[in-house]
């Protein structure tokens, strides 16, 4: 992993800075592969497209921030200047953004909706953690919206993100009837592994293993 500079931005509702720290270059090497889509790992940029001010709470596409000051990560000498992070949104917070009507475009809105989805599912990724009791009526409103609203789009992406949805939705019929189309061969290790959840009538998200 290449660290890249430190962007300093400004919150345009109260004028403040905070910090993005980014990546020159990432890889997926040591990450962890979802069904539900989300990657994470040691090595790879994870700022979400939507983002809170540390300061006065506003929701802002963190790629529209003005860039106040780049600072280089390997910088030495003076002291590092005393900046929050800019914050992740919750479940709840994406779902108010959405509600005024921050996600304009489509791919905003599927992005959004895919961001509180996740949001939903983390507590489930630790092993540890109970057997999912199902989830709440604004998680499962949000999962059905955006089922809705990748239908209207193309792509292997796009199909077993629903074959996903629904499943973990419990609509196992539904599931096993996206996944019969053909996928290419990248695909084929997450569209194996969904369908045994299927099979194992499993609506909880799982990590993929790769031998
Ligand atoms: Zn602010």
């Amino acid at each position: 992993m290449t660290p890249g500079p430190i962007l300093i931005k400004q919150c345009k509702r109260c004028l403040k800075s905070f910090s993005e720290s980014t990546l020159g270059s990432g890889n997926t090497f040591g990450a962890t592969f979802w069904t539900d889509g989300k990657i994470e790992g040691p090595m790879l940029p994870d700022t979400p497209d939507l983002v809170k001010c540390p300061h006065c709470g506003q929701f802002l596409w963190i790629a529209k921030a003005s860039v106040v000051e780049e600072i280089d990560p390997f910088h030495s000498g003076d002291a590092w200047p005393d900046i929050p992070s800019y914050e992740e949104l919750t479940e709840a917070e994406y779902l108010e953004a959405l509600k005024m009507g921050i996600a304009k475009t489509k791919s905003q809105q599927i992005r959004t909706r895919i961001c509180a989805w996740w949001k939903a599912n983390d507590p489930l990724r630790d092993s540890h953690s109970p057997e999912q009791t199902g989830h709440s009526a604004a998680t499962v409103e949000n999962m059905r919206a955006l089922f809705q609203l990748l239908a209207k789009e193309e792509g292997d992406y796009q199909r077993i993100t629903m074959a996903e949805l629904a499943r973990e939705l419990g609509d196992f019929q539904a599931a096993q009837q996206i996944l019969t189309a053909r996928f290419s061969d990248d695909k084929q290790d997450i569209v194996r592994k969904i369908s045994e959840l299927i099979t194992k009538r499993d609506t909880r998200v799982a990590s993929l293993e790769f031998d």
